[in-house]
């Protein structure tokens, strides 16, 4: 590549180009996971559509690896790559709310902090995941849960449209009526069909909420897990509530004398009242009351960024997934037994309810082939230090290996780890996937967007089948 190509390019951009000369480049390469370290040739911070069309054009004429960066919260790095031209979106942010019908338009670089703070004023939001600084971008494309999924769906199933620039630098709508087929495919399909600079979500009525965790004691993990298996699956919609291994941390609102001490929990989310809120969880607390539990009303937006002073940008992580039909006795026996284990503060086992509203679509609705399974089970090992990253690794991977026999086959592509195999993608699309494979035939023949769970193309999968 011409030095002159990149100045002209560099001249085009309403936003910045880094190179690897520019002394922003060691932090502008940097991603949420600081286990990943990546060293693109270039850095383009898109500000509107025409630089991401111009972006796109150029590496296409220089025939670059391309990664596309929302909030860069991949733990797989897939918003990053080597050698090659990042299109960050970052400074494409704005949220508009249109209250009257209660629809969101935002741009593709908005993290969900920003938009439960734009929607939170108007008594909206819009489901999303559990952590304020994830990007709107590659959660939604990969499909989004967290605290509204039983009662408003997942995230793809409030999408309304999105403004796309595809691989050949033409820019498109796809809605449910206009290019309906790729419309189809980016609700689960993830990055592979282009880059999204802008979404219109639908929103739902939701102010205060009651919420927050609600902890044991380990020995009580096995009770806790076999009433909420039956709780989970016929509650109503309102209240949403994950399963969690977890170590306290050694801060408030957790008493001093639960500091550092493994657990089991479930966070709670209920959109209404705190009388039918403790009327619903009134039989768990006597059942087995908690050693602690901080459930109270609270703005949505203090829920949904509950968590974000945990895990900060720059630990290191390494996740396992997979979905989970069923929790039988033998399952949640090995659960304990790797949750007692936990090998860090940081790390974590999640089980998040995929039931009531998620479960309206089918599973050809939409890419997002799960909708049939019960849970999207998640073992993440996290750690400041670099020097425990094997040993995170390890954990999460032996915890993953003697629970996976009992999980529905496929798992979460946001919640997968770069370069878990086509095997992997291919179980978690199901019967989708030879439909994704035709419409990223049509949309990306060259696999242009190919930094991402990676759908081939039809005819370049066919050959290598
Ligand atoms: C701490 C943490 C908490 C999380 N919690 C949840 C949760 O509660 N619920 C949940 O569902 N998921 C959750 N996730 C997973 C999350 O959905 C994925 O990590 C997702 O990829 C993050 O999106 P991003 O835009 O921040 O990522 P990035 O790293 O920026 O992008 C990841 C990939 O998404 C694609 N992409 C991103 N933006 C665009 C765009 N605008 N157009 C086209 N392609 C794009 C690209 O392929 C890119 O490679 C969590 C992740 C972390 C690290």
């Amino acid at each position: 590549m011409q030095p002159e190509a990149v100045t002209e390019f560099k001249g085009h951009l309403r936003g910045a180009l880094i190179e690897p000369t520019d002394p922003r480049y060691e932090e502008e390469r940097k991603v949420y996971n600081a286990m990943i370290s990546r060293k693109p040739r270039l850095i383009a911070k898109c500000a509107d559509v025409a630089d991401v069309i111009t972006a796109v054009h150029f590496g296409r004429q220089h025939d670059l690896r391309v990664s596309i960066r929302g909030g860069g919260h991949n733990a797989g790095g897939l918003g990053v790559c080597d050698d090659g031209l990042v299109i960050d979106l970052s400074l494409i942010k704005y949220v508009h709310v249109d209250p009257a019908e209660r629809t969101v338009r935002v741009g593709g670089g908005c993290t969900w902090g920003d938009i439960d703070h734009a929607t939170h004023a108007f008594g909206l939001a819009v489901p999303s995941g559990i952590i304020s600084t994830t990007g709107v971008g590659g959660l939604t494309l990969g499909g989004g849960m967290g605290h509204l999924t039983r009662q408003f769906g997942l995230t793809i199933d409030n999408l309304l449209a999105a403004d796309m620039v595809l691989a050949d630098g033409t820019f498109v709508v796809a809605t449910a009526d206009k290019n309906s087929d790729l419309f189809w495919a980016i609700r689960g399909g993830g990055g592979n069909f282009g880059v999204v600079t802008s979404f219109l979500f639908q929103a739902h009525p939701v102010r205060m909420v009651c919420a927050g965790p609600m902890l044991w004691d380990l020995d009580q993990a096995a009770d806790i897990m076999k009433w909420y298996r039956e709780f989970i699956v016929q509650a109503p919609g309102e209240i949403n509530g994950f399963f969690a291994f977890l170590t306290v941390p050694p801060g408030p609102p957790f008493p001093e004398a639960l500091h550092f001490k493994k657990m089991c929990g479930l966070v709670w989310c209920y959109n209404g009242a705190l009388r039918p809120a403790n009327q619903i969880l009134g039989p768990l607390r006597s059942f087995r009351p908690p050693a602690f539990e901080f459930f109270a009303p609270m703005p949505f937006p203090m829920l949904q960024s509950m968590f974000d002073g945990l895990y900060t940008p720059g630990l290191q992580w390494y996740w396992k997934a997979d979905f989970v039909k069923e929790l039988s006795d033998e399952a949640i026996a090995l659960h304990i037994k790797h949750g007692s284990e936990l090998p860090t503060l940081h790390s974590t086992m999640h089980l998040y309810p995929i039931n009531g509203a998620a479960h309206k679509p089918r599973n050809d609705d939409t890419p997002w082939s799960y909708r049939d399974a019960t849970w999207s089970e998640v073992i993440v090992g996290v750690d400041p230090d670099p020097r425990n990253k094997d040993r995170i690794t390890a954990w999460a991977k032996n915890y993953w290996e003697a629970l996976h026999p009992y999980g529905a086959g496929g798992a979460y592509v946001n919640f997968m780890m770069e370069g878990e195999g086509e095997d992997r993608i291919r179980a978690t699309y199901r019967n989708n996937y030879e439909r994704l494979a035709q419409i990223k035939a049509k949309y990306d023949p060259n696999n242009f967007f190919r930094v991402n769970q990676n759908i081939r193309p039809e005819a370049v999968a066919k050959v290598s089948v």
